[in-house]
């Protein structure tokens, strides 16, 4: 399997410390706010490399971190007059509802940065005593003149960083470019006692040294998106590898952005939409189809036309699920013939070829691509004719292959529950729309079938008669 590495800028095979096992860390959202679809994104292709390297037999440890103490963090209870506290556990919950919904696979660990505050000040005592940082008045910052290598993420050196950088002049720190790991209180913050006296971690710390305890010094996979190559994850480099000696991260993983007319979407732009608006128009199949059809170092531009013809494809395939499960109960054919052994041949090779785009940097453009062919060649060759066999395999085959992209696992059969739950909506409809004769029918074809409606002032019940 190859993946390319932000830091080599190459594709480089994928070796694992631990045979079989992958050590994985991805940042997580800031929780003051409901994310947006264009997080979404980021959440989406971190959860389908996941799901990949498990589809191919890997275990994956996965950590991704809530930063639930920050600048947005405390301006955000200020408004709400509650605590940070309070704000944090609000927007968890919320996250996960979100997250949920977009069939995100919950991380093995979502550990809290004011959850780990102890470990946070051993970290930065542990830079001090090495002479990576230093504390001016309460603040503690780390020295990047000392980490040599510090800029190699980006490509670029202290120099060029200086040179590009929009950074705060603040006499009290030895390099303009040098970071706080830890921030002094300012009145009415959230604070915890330190050697610094009241303070605050700064952000990059909590992502260091939470990978550290949950999955070690050295770690296979770490990502985020695209923005976070600069600082945020050269500084985790930094203090990481100041402290340890050791390499951070093997393989660094980034994803591109989702635009909104050709602009990032993000809050601060005020041109996004966030990922709960959308799960109410479209369902996760369709988000997440659209999403995986660019590659994740493209960018991809966010548009409802575009929503709308993932949903198209979307559905095309599950016709076809659709149809192979009526076939399976129509076919009469128990064994296989020449041609079926041939055709079960034919749908070994694409599960071949998916597994050939994924393995490529998790291509999986062209893996949707793989799917639809697959679709294609099942709906020219398997039909009443064929054994129960080789229509039990063609639906396995499309099911096992979106597992890794999170798509294609819904049942194509609504239960008797749903579809009566519906038909009384309609009625209800009829009814307000003073339609009695439609309000009728709908009562009178499903007490053909059985199914009673009674008008109760707490609305319609239903059984079934006896
Ligand atoms: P935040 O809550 O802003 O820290 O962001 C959480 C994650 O979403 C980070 O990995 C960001 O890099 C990522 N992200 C933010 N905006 C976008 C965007 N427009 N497209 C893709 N990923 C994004
Ligand atoms: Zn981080």
């Amino acid at each position: 399997m190859k993946i390319f590495n932000t830091m080599t800028r190459k594709k480089e095979d994928f070796v694992p410390i631990e045979e079989g096992k992958v050590r994985m860390y991805v940042c997580g959202p800031t929780v003051y706010n409901f994310f947006h679809i264009g997080n979404g994104r980021t959440f989406i292709i971190f959860d389908t490399i996941r799901k990949y390297l498990e589809y191919r037999g890997y275990e994956v440890n996965f950590v991704q971190n809530f930063t639930d103490i920050d600048d947005k963090m405390i301006k955000r209870a200020n408004e709400e007059d509650i605590t940070v506290k309070e704000l944090g556990d609000r927007f968890i919950k919320e996250y996960y509802k979100d997250a949920d919904a977009l069939e995100l696979k919950r991380a093995t660990t979502n550990p809290r940065a004011t959850e780990y505050i102890n470990e946070i000040i051993k970290f930065v005592k542990d830079l001090i005593d090495k002479g990576y940082a230093y504390e001016v008045d309460g603040d503690v910052y780390f020295d990047t003149k000392k980490f040599k290598e510090y800029g190699k993420l980006s490509g670029q050196n202290l120099d060029d960083l200086q040179a590009g950088a929009r950074i705060s002049v603040d006499e009290r720190k030895k390099d303009p470019m040098d970071f706080a790991v830890w921030k002094s209180q300012k009145p009415g913050e959230p604070a915890w006692k330190s050697p610094w006296g009241m303070g605050r971690p700064g952000w990059h710390i909590e992502c260091s040294c939470m990978a550290h305890k949950l999955l070690g010094e050295t770690i296979d996979i770490h990502g985020g998106g695209m923005d976070l190559i600069f600082p945020h994850h050269q500084n985790e480099i930094a203090q990481s590898e100041a402290r340890s000696g050791k390499k951070f991260v093997n393989y660094w993983i980034h994803a591109a952005y989702l635009n909104i007319d050709n602009k990032k979407m993000s809050k601060s732009l005020n041109n996004f939409f966030t990922a709960r608006e959308i799960l109410e128009k479209y369902d996760a199949d369709v988000i997440r189809f659209f999403m995986l059809s660019a590659h994740y170092r493209n960018q991809l531009n966010f548009s409802k036309e575009l929503l709308d013809s993932a949903k198209v494809s979307v559905e095309r395939i599950y016709n076809t699920i659709s149809n192979l499960e009526n076939l399976l109960g129509e076919v009469n054919n128990d064994f296989m013939t020449k041609d079926d052994k041939e055709f079960a041949n034919i749908l070994l090779s694409y599960r071949e070829k998916y597994i050939e785009k994924m393995d490529d940097d998790f291509n999986t453009a062209d893996a949707i691509s793989v799917i639809f062919d697959l679709i294609k060649d099942i709906n020219i060759n398997v039909n009443i004719n064929s054994s129960k066999e080789l229509v039990q395999q063609c639906l396995d085959l499309i099911r096992e292959l979106g597992l890794p992209l999170g798509i294609l696992q819904k049942s194509t059969k609504i239960s008797l529950e749903e579809r009566i739950e519906k038909l009384i909506d309609q009625r209800q409809k009829a009814r307000k729309d003073k339609n009695w004769a439609l309000a009728d029918k709908i009562r009178d074809e499903l007490n053909v079938e059985g199914i009673v409606l009674e008008d109760t002032p707490q609305g319609v019940r239903w059984h079934i008669k006896k």
